[in-house]
């Protein structure tokens, strides 16, 4: 792992922020970017052999723009104070930023060549952390807008209109070559380092967040069992499954009697509270291979896999007396019985019956065990 865990939920905390919250964040790179430009220029300003490196008073102007667009950052970033509380969502912030960063950094880049790897990091990196980070339409104006101030300046530049890199000496001797090519990894490496580190610990994020919402999206969230969806892509796929190999399967819905009794006696949460012992009990029952699901209201669904009707009998009857057993205790310490009727059908003779079918036979074979009495199993019987 990277990065420690807090700071990687901090990072990954910015997906959540609002529209003018990540463009302030975007500002707040920028700015150290032309301090950094800033830094650079004096520093170059003070070689000795600085005449034959750079243009000394296009310098001198690229400093000057510099502090101009750190003053208009800083202006941009205090609009941006005053906008988070009331419009913390204004999408207008995020396309006057990015427009920002996009023309600042294309200016930068051009002083020292618009085809230099610099320019290329400008080009490629807004979109990548963009998109993760902002709305589509503005990074992609953005990037269109930096591309165009690109390939213009580097075609105005050939036809002669503009210098290419007016900062630069035209390069005589390996030493200049090597002053220009560590100024070109002190601008990028940077710049890229932080791009490439951000997109990773975000999208790892993203990653994380993603395979948790498809978890939420099958589970059902009083009971924690496969919901409705889940327990009948989960018969489909054993169906599927023993298309190949002529292995039995069980499927059992299962109804706790008298269930209303429970709501209307003791209230809702004392139901809810029911179903979520029931729930427990069934989970604990079975088999870790069995799957178990919230079919309906108070209604249950179990596959067994590789399954025949005797012994899918023997553990429907286990899971009876559990549930027969549980201690259900309401606040004022009266216990409850919970019992539950059961139908089973095995799908163990061809022809292989559709989901529908069996689900149909099993809800038929309940509606048995509720008119016999209830808290007991019955089998629908398949007829080979
Ligand atoms: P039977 O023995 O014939 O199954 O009778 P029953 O009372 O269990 O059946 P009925 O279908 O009449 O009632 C089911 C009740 O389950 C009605 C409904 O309010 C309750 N129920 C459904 N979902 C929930 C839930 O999520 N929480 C609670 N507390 N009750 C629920
Ligand atoms: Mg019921
Ligand atoms: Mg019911």
């Amino acid at each position: 792992m990277l990065l420690n865990r807090n700071l990687r939920l901090r990072l990954a905390a910015a997906l959540e922020w609002s529209a003018v919250d990540k463009s302030l964040v975007l500002i707040a790179l920028l700015i150290p970017l032309y301090f950094q430009y800033i830094l650079w220029s004096l520093y170059v300003l003070n070689r000795t052999d600085r005449d034959a490196l750079i243009h000394v008073d296009v310098v001198h102007f690229f400093m000057v723009v510099e502090a101009w667009l750190i003053l208009a950052g800083i202006g941009l970033a205090l609009v941006g104070v005053l906008l988070r509380r009331r419009w913390p969502n204004l999408l207008l912030y995020q396309y006057v930023t990015l427009q920002f960063y996009a023309l600042s950094l294309v200016l930068m880049s051009y002083s020292i060549g618009t085809l230099s790897f610099c320019a290329g990091v400008v080009l490629l990196g807004g979109p990548i952390f963009g998109f993760i980070l902002h709305d589509r339409l503005p990074v992609w104006l953005a990037f269109i807008t930096a591309l165009f101030a690109i390939v213009g300046l580097s075609y105005a530049s050939v036809f002669g209109y503009i210098p290419y890199a007016p900062v630069r000496m035209v390069s005589t001797d390996q030493a200049s070559d090597l002053f220009w090519m560590n100024s070109t990894l002190f601008f990028a490496a940077p710049f890229l380092a932080f791009l490439t580190l951000m997109a990773d610990q975000m999208l790892a994020w993203w990653r994380v967040r993603e395979e948790r919402i498809h978890q939420l999206s099958r589970t059902d969230a009083l009971t924690n069992l496969h919901n409705r969806r889940s327990i009948l892509d989960l018969l489909d796929q054993e169906l599927v499954r023993i298309q190949r190999k002529p292995i039995p399967l069980s499927v059992v819905i299962l109804d706790l009697d008298h269930f209303k009794k429970v709501n209307d006696t003791w209230g809702h949460p004392m139901g809810d509270r029911v179903l979520q012992i029931a729930a427990r009990v069934l989970r604990e029952t079975l088999r870790e291979s069995d799957h178990v699901g919230r079919y309906g209201g108070e209604e249950f669904m179990l596959i067994l896999p590789d399954t025949r009707q005797a012994d899918a009998l023997i553990v429907l009857e286990r899971c009876r007396q559990q549930l027969t057993a549980a201690d259900v205790i309401t606040d004022n310490q009266t216990r409850l019985q919970v019992t539950a009727s059961f139908g089973l059908v095995c799908q163990d003779k061809m022809p292989l019956l559709a989901s529908q079918q069996l689900i149909q036979h099993a809800d038929e074979a309940l509606y048995a065990a509720k008119a016999n009495g209830r808290n007991r199993i019955e089998v629908h019987a398949l007829v080979a």
